[in-house]
C-alpha cells in the first residue's frame, strides 16, 4: 500500500470575523486526489484544522423547507423551529454536523494537520509581509502616481494568495459549499 503523502496545499486567508474562520484550504493526495474545504479555525486553544464538513438538518414541519439544527426560524415561512430538535451525539452535544471526508487514524491526522497548519503559517506570515510592501511601495512613488500604480500591480502579482476574499465568499450563510472557493483555489 502506498503511504499517503500531501503533495499541494493551498491557503485561502480570511480576516477571523466570520465564526472564528481563519481560513480554507485545499489539499492534494498523492499528487493526484483533492479534498477542498478543509478549514483553519481559531479555537480556545489556538487554530486548529477542521475536516470538509456539512450542515446537518431537518424540514420545516409546515412548510417542508430543509433548515440547518442551528436555524431558530425557517428560513421559507419563517415559523420558529425548537433549539433542541438536533439528534445529540455519545457526550450530549447537538450534532449539528457531519464530516465528509476525514482520517480515521491518529498518524493520518497528525500528519494532515501538521501539513496544513504549516502552509497556513507560510501563507499568514507572506501575506503579512507582502502587505507591508505594498505600503512602502506607495509612499515611495507618491509623487509620481503613474510608476506608483504599476508598482503595486507588480508586487500584486507575485502574491500567491490575495488577501483579500471576495465579499460572497464570507457570508456566514454561505457555508462549506463545494461553489465556495471556484475560481479562487
Ligand atoms: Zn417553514
Amino acid at each position: 500500500m502506498h503511504p499517503l503523502e500531501v503533495t499541494e496545499v493551498r491557503v485561502k486567508l480570511l480576516d477571523g470575523d466570520v465564526d472564528k474562520l481563519l481560513a480554507f484550504c485545499t489539499i492534494t493526495l498523492n499528487g493526484c486526489f483533492v479534498v477542498r474545504d478543509l478549514k483553519i479555525i481559531d479555537g480556545p486553544d489556538g487554530p486548529f484544522v477542521a475536516m470538509p464538513s456539512r450542515k446537518l438538518g431537518d424540514r420545516c414541519p409546515d412548510c417542508r423547507e430543509k433548515n440547518p439544527f442551528r436555524a431558530r426560524y425557517c428560513s421559507e415561512c419563517g415559523r420558529q423551529l425548537s433549539s433542541q430538535r438536533a439528534p445529540k451525539d455519545g457526550d450530549g452535544y447537538a450534532k449539528l454536523f457531519a464530516d465528509i471526508a476525514h482520517p480515521i487514524s491518529v498518524e493520518c491526522r497528525q500528519m494532515i494537520e501538521q501539513v496544513v497548519m504549516k502552509a497556513y503559517e507560510t501563507e499568514r506570515l507572506t501575506a503579512a509581509s507582502s502587505e507591508d510592501e505594498d505600503v512602502i511601495v506607495a509612499e515611495d512613488r507618491l509623487p509620481e502616481p503613474t510608476v506608483a500604480k504599476r508598482g503595486r500591480a507588480d508586487s500584486a502579482q507575485t502574491r500567491v494568495v490575495p488577501a483579500e476574499p471576495a465579499p460572497e465568499n464570507v457570508a456566514p450563510e454561505a457555508g462549506p459549499g463545494a461553489d465556495f472557493a471556484a475560481g479562487i483555489l
